[in-house]
């Protein structure tokens, strides 16, 4: 293998690309675009589409809106709904990967376990043993990934059939069935809302009641349709329309804007009211903390849903699951056929377990040791030439995380640009600038709803920070617009 670094060398950089999703896809777009094309994607599933290749339960949808969730470069006309349906979003991931050469580029079924810095390259193993060395690694593994799955005692003594939501089993039929949902989040909402009228119990295992905000959902028709396709720049007015709504709106108001927080506050409680006409249910269903501290849910299928006479919702915390069912705080057995578990995801993992050893055989897991930070969400000192999408600390919340990661990657494509340029080894940020960063945003964050506003979310990390952007996305795609290579470490020898 070529030891001189990529930039010194006159080669093109070889690329591996980790995942397979919207982040992974629109990786190797706009790296091609930007004319890097020694690209490899390693998949460890057998199809592209990351969380909407995962995810497939019934209810599935996106809670944000179809013209801002697509690429940038691919603007899809044909859209249906104003908040998409999950397989339809499945199907534009896979058409985008195949017209743009991505899905030729991927190695389905093959995992990462181990990424191993050996300056100025990455040495990259597989699941099956496979070593290859690298320039640049991209991870573009994404945030929800791991199902998390709370150790319920009697758990696997269960008779029916029990499974995470990321899991949903093949024809699983579940009329006329007595069915437990675990979890109270956007996914849970989702799946009583499209499950409630077919089965014949539903029992709702709910430890914190959400706030919910009605989705305004719509069909396109179409005339609308063939507009778009005529007319193309109106899709993209409604991409850069939909951003500026919903960041002057709804991300305000988790920074801390009252006057939103104010309305959202109203909306979600008239929600309730308007929607759950049993006031004990209506009791049940009210939260004791602001609305948006949590990610918001946006869903009016649930209200209307768990409100059905076959609908109960049980409060009294879970003592363990049996044979038959589960048994609540209180002593009583409820009785199930299926218990589904809506209880989300282990978000402090990101690109772990995958091993990733930077300089000094330093351990990614062990630097983040469940308080995952990066610089800018995409690079790590210690790590050069490791890129992430959607990193931590980036802006999630109720935005695009496609908007987000077509930023990062144009971040990556000014960092490899500089390389080749000056014809640089390595690059990492500098320790100092990761620090001097990360302290503002902790100092931020504070100042937001999420951690002001008296709940648990999977928005902390272990020592209770929000793990998350704290500024608008606009003021993120300015910053990464325009890099500052003063906060990194520019390498012109491969040992640093
Ligand atoms: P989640 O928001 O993390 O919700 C997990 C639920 O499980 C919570 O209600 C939690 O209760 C409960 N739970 C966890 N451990 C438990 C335990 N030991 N006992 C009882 N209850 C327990 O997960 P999610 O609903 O899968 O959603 C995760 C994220 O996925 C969302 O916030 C969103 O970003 C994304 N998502 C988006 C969409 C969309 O439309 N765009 C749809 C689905 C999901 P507590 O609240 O008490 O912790």
């Amino acid at each position: 293998m070529d030891k001189q670094p990529w930039a010194q060398a006159g080669r093109q950089p070889r690329i591996a690309i980790i995942g397979a999703g919207m982040s992974g896809i629109a990786a190797v777009v706009k790296l091609r675009q930007a004319g890097y094309s020694d690209l490899t994607v390693y998949e460890k599933a057998e199809r592209v589409g990351g969380t909407w290749r995962e995810n497939r339960y019934p209810g599935l949808s996106c809670d944000v809106p179809s013209y801002l969730y697509q690429f940038s470069f691919d603007r899809n006309p044909d859209w249906n709904h104003r908040f998409s349906y999950g397989a339809e979003i499945q199907d534009y991931l896979q058409r985008t990967a195949d017209r743009h050469g991505v899905t030729p580029r991927v190695k389905f079924r093959t995992s990462v376990t181990e990424l191993r810095y050996q300056a100025p390259v990455w040495q990259l193993t597989t699941e099956h043993g496979e070593q290859t060395e690298y320039d640049v690694v991209v991870a573009a593994t994404g945030v929800l990934h791991h199902p998390f799955v709370p150790d319920f005692p009697g758990l696997a003594d269960f008779a029916g059939t029990a499974f995470h939501t990321a899991r949903w089993p093949d024809k699983l039929d579940l009329r006329g069935k007595k069915v437990g949902i675990i979890g109270t989040g956007s996914t849970s909402a989702q799946i009583v809302g499209a499950i409630a009228d077919q089965v014949q119990s539903l029992h709702l295992f709910q430890r914190t009641p959400q706030w919910m905000h009605p989705l305004p959902q719509k069909s396109y028709g179409p005339v609308w349709k063939w507009l778009l396709r005529k007319v193309p720049v109106l899709n993209r007015l409604a991409y850069w329309g939909t951003a500026f709504a919903i960041e002057n709106s709804f991300v305000r108001a988790t920074l801390g804007n009252r006057l939103w927080l104010a309305y959202i506050a109203w909306a979600c409680r008239r929600n309730l009211e308007k929607n759950v006409p049993d006031p004990r249910k209506r009791a049940q269903l009210t939260p004791d903390y602001q609305a948006a501290c949590k990610r918001l849910v946006f869903c009016s299928s649930f209200y209307p849903a768990i409100s059905r006479d076959n609908a109960r919702i049980v409060t009294s915390g879970i003592e363990r699951i049996e044979p038959a069912g589960l048994r609540d705080k209180d002593g009583t057995l409820h009785e199930l056929d299926v218990l589904i578990l809506a209880t989300g995801f282990k978000v402090s993992n990101f690109i772990l377990p995958t091993r990733v050893v930077g300089e000094n055989d330093e351990e990614l897991g062990q630097r983040w040791d469940g308080a995952p930070r990066a610089h800018r969400a995409t690079t790590l000192p210690g790590f050069p030439n490791f890129w992430m999408l959607e990193g931590p600390t980036g802006p999630v919340g109720n935005f695009s995380l496609i908007m987000v990661s077509e930023c990062q990657i144009d971040y990556l494509v000014a960092g490899l640009n500089r390389m080749k340029r000056d014809g640089l080894a390595a690059i990492a940020p500098r320790a100092e600038a990761f620090e001097a960063y990360n302290r503002k945003m902790s100092e931020a964050v504070r100042r937001t709803i999420w951690f002001t506003g008296g709940c648990q979310s999977w928005y902390l990390d272990k020592d209770g920070v929000p793990n998350v952007y704290p500024w608008t996305p606009s003021q993120y795609r300015r910053d990464m617009r325009h890099p500052d290579f003063g906060e990194f470490r520019l390498m012109t020898d491969a040992s640093g």
